[in-house]
């Protein structure tokens, strides 16, 4: 495993544009007060991990788009509705995304069952109605 070196930079501060200082319609004739987000430094720091390619997930076996509450399998599975699916012939390995290769889509939800989620009312997500059948 690849030590990963975290790197930290300076940023000039959002708040106060680098000056360390803010003037605003409490600071009058020329007074300013020090800026808090960057302690009047003029600056913050950001630290992040460099990106120096994409990293190996051990026991993966196939990979596929991920649908909403879609669950997914490597091989035959029978769904709550009692149809099976083999979800070996969607997706692809790990091998082969690994090699570029795009999964072949999972077939939609009212081809193997489901009905499509609906959306919630109240919070605007998504959710799926508990009388339905489920596809996991
Ligand atoms: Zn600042």
């Amino acid at each position: 495993m690849s030590e990963q070196l975290e790197v930290t930079v300076r940023t000039q501060c959002f708040k106060c544009g680098g000056s360390g200082l803010i003037v605003n319609w409490l600071c009058h004739n020329g007074a300013a007060t020090i800026c808090n987000d960057c302690n009047g430094n003029g600056y913050t720091t950001l630290e992040y991990i460099p990106f120096t390619g994409i990293k190996e997930t051990k026991g993966i076996k196939r990979v596929f788009y991920s649908n909403e509450f879609q669950h997914v399998y490597t091989g035959k599975h029978t769904l709550h509705n009692g149809k099976t699916l083999d979800f070996s012939q969607f997706g692809c390995t790990y091998e082969e995304w690994r090699n570029g290769i795009k999964p072949i889509p999972l077939p939609k939800r009212n081809q193997t069952g489901i009905n499509n989620p609906k959306p919630c009312p109240k919070r605007g997500t998504t959710v799926v109605d508990p009388k339905e059948e489920r596809l996991d």
